[in-house]
């Protein structure tokens, strides 16, 4: 059994993965955490959720739930997760990454995290998702720059950042099949005056409201034809079981920073 840690766990994703951790005969909840001053804070983890004691109580303190766990789940904000992944690699636990929003400094220390620790990293913990970035690449490299590539997402009306995780996973693979690099292409959210569309440029365009689980489309817009590549999630679930398959994964990994492409083996 693969000792396993939440974080965030009173939110959407942490308390889906309390519920598949739960549920799985491969892993068991080594500890839940939440931020500090939280209402979690110090109460039974069942009876927090609305059920019974079960003797696991919520802490602010993340070293604490690492020196029990073989892994730490992590969907919470770019600055935890980059204090964490120091953390998780001086521990010797595996971190799985599936927060988004990071900035380029971030990423770089994640990165320097993955020198000695396991770290695997993903917007999208999705097997769904992963394969479209695959057949993304393949087609934006077959297709060439006559055609037109914008990436169109759609979330619920709570999250914060745009463009989704996701939508930048698609986004550079995209550049990659066409051998350039997303920084230098891409192009956020057209407003006002924009001139006309810049030959090369790949679009990024995020709806946000309701309760959208989250759904994405790859559209390649040529003359007379058009190729789009869609992705709709339906329930969270499917990422809390991308997460926790990766946290089993990574259990047989030498240190490094993977993606789900790896955990799923369909990394080139
Ligand atoms: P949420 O706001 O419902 O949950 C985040 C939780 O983290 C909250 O409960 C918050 O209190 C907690 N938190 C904040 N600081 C903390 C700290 N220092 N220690 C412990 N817990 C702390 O958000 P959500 O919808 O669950 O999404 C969380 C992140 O996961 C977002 O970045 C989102 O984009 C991302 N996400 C990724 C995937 C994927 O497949 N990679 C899927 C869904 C969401």
């Amino acid at each position: 059994m693969v000792r396993m840690a939440v974080m965030g766990a009173s939110g959407r994703m942490g308390q889906m993965l309390v519920q598949l951790i739960d549920a799985s005969d491969m892993a068991q909840l080594s500890a839940v955490v939440e931020r500090a001053g939280h209402d979690w804070i110090g109460a039974d983890l069942g009876v927090a959720m609305g059920g019974a004691a079960r003797g696991l109580i919520v802490t602010d303190d993340w070293a604490e739930a690492l020196e029990v766990s073989d892994a730490i789940i992590d969907f919470t904000s770019p600055g935890v997760s980059v204090a964490l992944a120091q953390g998780a690699a001086a521990a010797g636990v595996v971190h799985v990454i599936g927060t988004t929003g990071f900035a380029d400094a971030d990423l770089d220390t994640i990165a320097q995290a993955g020198q000695t620790g396991r770290v695997v990293r993903a917007g999208n913990m999705s097997l769904g998702v992963n394969l479209l970035v695959t057949l993304t690449r393949q087609v934006a490299a077959a297709l060439g720059a006559e055609f037109d590539i914008d990436i169109v997402e759609a979330h619920h009306r709570h999250k914060v950042d745009a463009p989704s995780g996701t939508a930048l996973m698609l986004g550079e693979a995209a550049a990659e099949g066409r051998g350039v690099r997303l920084s230098d292409v891409a192009d956020r959210g057209r407003d006002g005056i924009t001139g006309a569309r810049e030959s090369g440029a790949i679009g990024f365009h995020a709806i946000r409201g309701g309760d959208y689980v989250g759904e994405h489309d790859v559209i390649f817009a040529g003359e007379g034809e058009r190729i789009v590549l869609r992705h709709v999630a339906s329930d969270r679930a499917l990422f809390a079981r991308g997460a926790v398959r990766a946290a089993i994964w990574a259990q047989g990994q030498g240190p490094g920073e993977y993606s789900m492409l790896d955990v799923l083996g369909l990394a080139q």
